[in-house]
């Protein structure tokens, strides 16, 4: 299991090993029932038990505008803001020629069809801001303007609580290149 270190591994085995039968069963079904139930939205893309996830569902939120981001984690993310009233989509990684990701293998084809459908005005690109985030985004602005939609990239900057003399040099240019009036 990602981030359970080997002490952490031990206890969670032995408090298995202390479970009665039942309980292990519940255990063991609950796992299986979140492999079997949970699949992806088929508007957003992102983990949901329903076909359509409580957040494309929800019309008091802003259909408008598409926050894409790589991954079901960063929705969690942007979620806990509670600043964020628009929709999502979730690309599932990014293109990628290294490891043999294509843009076919990311759910780009869906991102184009709800684009198409007319209601969309702007799609922000979240990905993150590694060389593969920045190709990725890149390459769905070039897909997406020509259809008539306000591309908008997330800002860079210094993290909160962070100090300047330790950032370091591009994400300093871009703090400046992505100023706004105060
Ligand atoms: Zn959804």
């Amino acid at each position: 299991m990602p981030g359970i270190g080997h002490k952490t591994a031990q206890r969670m085995a032995f408090h298995v090993m202390g479970l009665t039968k039942e309980q292990a069963q519940d255990f063991a079904k609950a796992i299986l029932d979140a492999k079997e139930k949970i699949r992806c939205c088929q508007v957003c893309q992102n983990l949901s038990d329903t076909p359509v996830c409580s957040i494309c569902g929800n019309e008091s939120r802003d259909h408008k505008v598409i926050c894409v981001v790589e991954d079901p984690r960063d929705v969690m993310a942007f979620e806990k803001t509670r600043e964020y009233e628009g929709l999502y989509h979730v690309l599932h990684g990014v293109i990628s020629p290294m490891d043999g990701i294509g843009p076919e293998q990311l759910r780009i084809k869906e991102l184009l069809n709800r684009v198409g459908s007319g209601e969309v005005k702007e799609v922000i690109m979240a990905t993150n801001p590694t060389v593969e985030g920045e190709a990725t985004a890149m390459y769905l602005s070039r897909l997406l303007k020509p259809m008539g939609i306000k591309v908008t990239r997330l800002a860079y900057g210094i993290p909160v609580g962070g100090n300047l003399e330790y950032a370091d040099e591009v994400t300093l240019s871009r703090a400046l290149e992505g100023r706004s009036e105060l």
